[in-house]
């Protein structure tokens, strides 16, 4: 049996969907906590099983008879701590024979502030002694999609990430890859993953002049300004300096992925991002 945490996510739904199409929807078992989730499995034969993260003795019980786990980071950034060492001993004493971790890209999570709860996760797997292989993710390209309409209203994509080079890849491709990874044959790997495509901000912003029509400039600030905008823009003070701390380390390409790790996995390149942004833009119109 295979269990994927997170199942309610975006991440998850995709990697679950990629699953049953290489083990079966009989074989999977997703974890939820609300009843919503649970019946929009239900309606695709998808088994579900209750579990949170902040509960030991639930994830234990749902673990049980689990031999393969897809164990999705929590979205609980400061919090990650205590949820992610009650997976792991939840997983040893259920007995469960194989743990994939979405983390994060190494040399991000080891210099960033959002990467520090992934480091101490990969030594809790590490110490578990239970067979383990680490996805090491770069960013989600949706990520930089979320700032499309204000890029589009302004003219301008703030960053503070200078000539730092991303390779970020869909959501869609991760669940893949993921879902790859849990089918077997990369178990104790650990796997830098990004998309084949690397561009600075700039040259990001140069792809959207061109598929949008517009000019849309990138306008390099301080870390500061640049949580200053997020904050403007609605997010919470602790989330906009985590992630203006992450922008600004990526100025030295930390979010940099060496080619061929997550197209290897998938056997297909990467989906381009000019596809992405030209999809983003027809919602967006
Ligand atoms: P989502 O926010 O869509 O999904 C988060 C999932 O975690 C949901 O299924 C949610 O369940 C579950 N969850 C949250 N808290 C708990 C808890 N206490 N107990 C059990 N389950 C819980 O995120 P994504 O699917 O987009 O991303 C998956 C993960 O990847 C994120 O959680 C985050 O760690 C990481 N991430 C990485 C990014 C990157 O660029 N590399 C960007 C964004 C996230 P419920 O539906 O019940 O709330």
């Amino acid at each position: 049996r295979y269990l994927v945490t997170g199942a309610s996510g975006e991440l998850g739904q995709l990697a679950v969907a990629e699953l049953a199409q290489l083990v079966g929807p009989a074989a999977i078992v997703a974890l939820v906590r609300s009843d919503a989730a649970a019946t929009a499995y239900a309606a695709q034969g998808i088994a579900t099983r209750r579990g949170d993260y902040d509960d030991r003795a639930s994830l234990e019980a749902a673990f049980a008879g689990v031999d393969r786990l897809l164990f999705i980071s929590s979205s609980a950034i400061g919090s990650r701590l205590v949820q992610h060492a009650n997976v792991v001993a939840a997983a040893q004493g259920a007995g469960v024979g194989f743990i994939a971790y979405t983390s994060l890209l190494g040399p991000a999570a080891r210099a960033m502030r959002i990467g520090a709860e992934h480091v101490a996760t990969e030594a809790m797997l590490a110490d578990s002694g239970i067979p383990h292989t680490l996805l090491r993710n770069g960013w989600y390209i949706e990520n930089v999609l979320m700032g499309l309409p204000q890029a589009l209203a302004a003219g301008q994509i703030y960053g503070s990430s200078g000539e730092g080079r991303f390779s970020p890849a869909t959501r869609a491709d991760y669940a893949a890859a993921a879902a790859v990874v849990l089918n077997g044959g990369h178990d104790g790997a650990v796997l830098e993953l990004g998309g084949d495509e690397a561009f600075t901000m700039g040259e990001f912003a140069a792809t959207l002049s061109q598929l949008s029509g517009r000019t849309i400039g990138f306008v390099s600030i301080p870390e500061a300004a640049l949580a200053a905008v997020m904050v403007q823009a609605g997010l919470p003070a602790t989330v906009a300096e985590v992630l203006a701390d992450a922008d600004a380390r990526a100025a030295r390409d930390l979010l940099f992925a060496p080619a061929g790790g997550l197209s290897g996995l998938l056997g297909r390149p990467t989906t381009s991002y000019a596809t992405v942004l030209r999809a983003a833009l027809a919602d967006v119109a």
